[in-house]
């Protein structure tokens, strides 16, 4: 559809206002005004199927959240160096769910934050400097994790000393495991030759920008062995797979079964309010903690340990994770069958509520044809992006309150839209 010019109004005012490095989602954008649940309100009161949010993880503007949030904001909002019970019970809870050799929770504003301390306290710790990472990784915007953040494109470069791997492959099966800690291992060994300690393997555990690759569980454990082997840390970065989204427990990682050094966390930490972190292992952090303070100004202010609070009860409550398992393994099955009738539709891979499904033309990526039912989709009101590489896979992660009649919507609409592209 055209877009209405009260709106092409805001186009405008953001190019002014905002400047040149902002990005809209969609060839006509979006005007939201309200959220609740999985549904999304644009200014003319019509409701968009959110199946793309996980900030909003346990659904926009959760009353339970809010409340905790505007009780807090309005008793004690202040930083992390007063005494203050709220951010020893959040921090104490979160570790409770982490294994036990993850023993801290420092706590940052952004998840970008927390990797770029991930790497300050590995180079540290290992006196190393090298950082691995994915062929598409994203990591987030400081100057240093921008700088291993491949998938920001040749227009951002990456650090002297980044090496990239290649992404794990899932056709490869039961050897996807071995193929990727070779590239590790080629990674190290191209650091050493060029007189670089390696500092940290760090991964998105179910690799959301590299397209989405879940499975087979376990397949991260010889690359993490690679890079300690190699005097490296093993970051575990959580901001996406975090907080119950794979329907496996809270943790992308303990689907590989491995403990990493560090975890970073962020996105569906706060439903919205910036709250974000990094887990530890005590022992990493001894030569950073002694040789220096931390103090994040915002970084777990009280409001923020109360949001975070707030979330915990209501995954809990809403029992959030067995409804990402069902709702997301209901979901993967409707979309193998609707790939059946559409060959637009190629491999669908997931766990729980975060899923990816190839768009393809005679079984080769299609980022044209990804990019046309994104918006295709917008214009049906259901709100997706695409991801991977080539940008050709649909990257499906709702709001953890998705029910299976939300994914009956979202099948319908997608069939509609790959019925008339068809
Ligand atoms: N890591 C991953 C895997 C992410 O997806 C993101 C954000 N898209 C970040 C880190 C950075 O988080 P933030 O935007 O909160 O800085």
């Amino acid at each position: 559809g055209d877009l209405p010019p009260e709106d092409a109004v805001l186009v405008a005012r953001r190019a002014r206002a905002l400047g040149p490095a902002y990005r809209l989602f969609y060839e006509t954008p979006v005007h939201l005004v309200r959220g609740e649940g999985v549904w999304l309100y644009d200014a003319a009161g019509e409701a968009y199927l959110d199946t793309y949010n996980n900030v909003a993880s346990v659904g926009h503007c959760h009353p339970r959240v809010v409340e905790a949030m505007a009780r807090q904001a309005a008793t004690f909002a202040s930083h992390t160096r007063y005494l203050h019970e709220t951010i020893l019970e959040y921090s104490e809870r979160l570790l409770a769910t982490f294994p036990a050799e993850l023993g801290h929770l420092m706590f940052t504003c952004t998840g970008s934050e927390a990797n770029d301390l991930a790497l300050r306290i590995a180079r540290e710790h290992t006196g190393g400097s090298g950082i691995i990472v994915t062929e598409n990784a994203y990591h987030g915007v400081t100057l240093a994790v921008a700088g291993f953040s491949p998938s920001l494109g040749p227009g951002v470069p990456l650090g002297e000393h980044v090496r990239t791997v290649p992404a794990p492959i899932p056709a490869l099966g039961a050897r996807t495991g071995e193929v990727f800690a070779l590239g590790v291992q080629a990674a190290i060994e191209d650091l050493a030759r060029h007189g670089i300690r390696p500092a940290v393997l760090i991964v998105d555990t179910v690799f959301s920008s590299d397209g989405v690759i879940p499975d087979p569980a376990g397949f991260l454990a010889p690359a993490v062995a690679a890079i300690r082997a190699a005097g490296g840390l093993f970051v575990a970065d959580e901001v996406q797979p975090g907080f119950g989204r794979t329907g496996a427990g809270m943790w992308g990682f303990a689907r590989h079964g491995i403990v990493p050094d560090m975890v970073s966390l962020g996105k569906p930490m706060g439903n919205g309010y910036p709250v974000a972190g990094l887990v530890l292992r005590p022992e990493v952090v001894a030569e950073f903690g002694a040789r220096g303070r931390y103090f994040n100004t915002f970084g777990g202010n009280a409001v923020a340990a109360a949001t975070a609070a707030a979330v915990l009860d209501v995954i809990e409550a809403e029992d959030l994770i067995a409804n990402a398992r069902s709702t997301g393994a209901y979901l993967v099955q409707g979309l193998r069958t609707l790939s059946t009738r559409f060959p637009a539709l190629g491999a669908v891979r997931g766990a729980g509520l975060f899923i990816g499904a190839d768009i393809v033309t005679e079984g080769a990526p299609d980022a044209a044809l990804a990019h046309r039912i994104v918006n295709d989709l917008r214009a049906a009101r259901v709100l997706i992006s695409a991801t991977g590489r080539t940008a050709s896979t649909l990257k499906i992660r709702p709001p953890l309150v998705f029910a299976p009649d939300h994914a009956d919507i979202f099948l319908e609409r997608l069939e509609g839209v790959l019925a008339a592209l068809a």
